[in-house]
């Protein structure tokens, strides 16, 4: 048994706390949120009256926050857990980020003596709730092995990317290629229906085909095709147009960083923008089916 304190208690970070109390370990949460507090609490988490109180004697501190502002605020910022943690403490920071912040926050940790790892995940909400996120770790191979003691907790495929900041890397490669794959899912279903198809049918057959991918198979963006899916759930989220636009601008700041030719990652990029612009920031990341099929 672990003491863990937890930060974040969203989409993602609420299942992923729960599994580590259900893994049988002390978890100390704080969220901004009094709702998604009193939820952990339900499921035997301490509560934190202040952010500072999950440092107190924790093996672990766990962050699962919005963007890199957050994450600098919360550990370097003004009052900032740099000055709470205590060397025993591993930071494992999961929310996904740019990388640069990953590694200022990482060397200003060290600096006070505290390890930190990134470990960015990929697997939606279905993979917190079920515990089989995928974890891509970033850090020193000693960090890993420690992490690795607890992501298995929440997670499946817990893999070693490199240097501090290079999860969040793979991270948003994997982020850039998924969007990609949605909004192509999306204009494929929407032309099969515009010709009559029924996108159960052209769904089943393209899952079968070459077009098969991770949308397909456990997020389909049109509607009522899946159950317990975003789109069959009036786009609730899931994973919000917000973040998804998020990552993809962190997508393309890497590749100008390295020259590197992004065509469809920009396309990408502008057209979850235009949802964003259209008010739809809060709505799941599948929501783009509907920039096809809104007639
Ligand atoms: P979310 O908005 O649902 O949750 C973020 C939580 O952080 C909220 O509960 C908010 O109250 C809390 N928070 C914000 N500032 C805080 C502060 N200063 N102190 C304490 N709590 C604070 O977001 P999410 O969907 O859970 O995503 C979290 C991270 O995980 C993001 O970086 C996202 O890109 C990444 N991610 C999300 C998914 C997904 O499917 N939702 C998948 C993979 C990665």
């Amino acid at each position: 048994m672990a003491k863990i304190g937890f930060i974040g208690l969203g989409n993602m970070g609420g299942p992923m706390a729960a599994n580590l109390l259900k893994a049988g370990h002390q978890v100390t949460v704080f969220d901004l949120s009094e709702a998604a507090m009193a939820d952990l609490a339900s499921k035997g988490a301490q509560l934190a009256d202040k952010v500072s109180a999950v440092c107190t004697g924790a093996d672990f501190v766990v962050s699962m926050l919005p963007a890199g502002k957050h994450v600098r605020a919360i550990y370097t910022g003004e009052d900032g857990l740099v000055n709470y943690l205590e060397p025993q403490t591993l930071v494992i920071d999961s929310s996904t980020i740019d990388a640069e912040s990953a590694q200022f926050v990482g060397k200003a940790l060290a600096a006070a003596g505290i390890a930190f790892v990134d470990a960015p995940v990929s697997g939606g909400v279905a993979g917190a709730a079920a515990g089989t996120l995928t974890f891509i770790v970033g850090g020193s191979d000693e960090h890993f092995v420690k992490a690795k003691t607890i992501l298995t907790n929440m997670g499946k495929n817990i893999f070693h990317a490199g240097n501090i900041g290079a999860g969040q890397v793979a991270k948003i490669c994997n982020n850039m290629l998924l969007s990609i794959l949605m909004a192509g899912t999306s204009e494929a279903l929407q032309l099969g229906i515009d010709h009559g198809l029924d996108p159960k049918v052209l769904s089943e057959i393209m899952l079968a085909s070459s077009g098969r991918n991770w949308t397909l198979e456990v997020y389909n963006p049109c509607p009522n095709v899946q159950d317990n899916v975003p789109s069959t759930n009036g786009y609730k989220p899931g994973f919000m147009v917000d973040l998804m636009a998020k990552d993809l601008g962190l997508a393309q700041q890497a590749a100008q960083q390295t020259n590197s030719a992004t065509p469809l990652g920009a396309l990408a990029k502008n057209l979850y923008n235009l949802m964003q612009n259209q008010g739809k920031g809060s709505e799941d990341f599948s929501a783009i089916f509907k920039l096809y099929s809104e007639k």
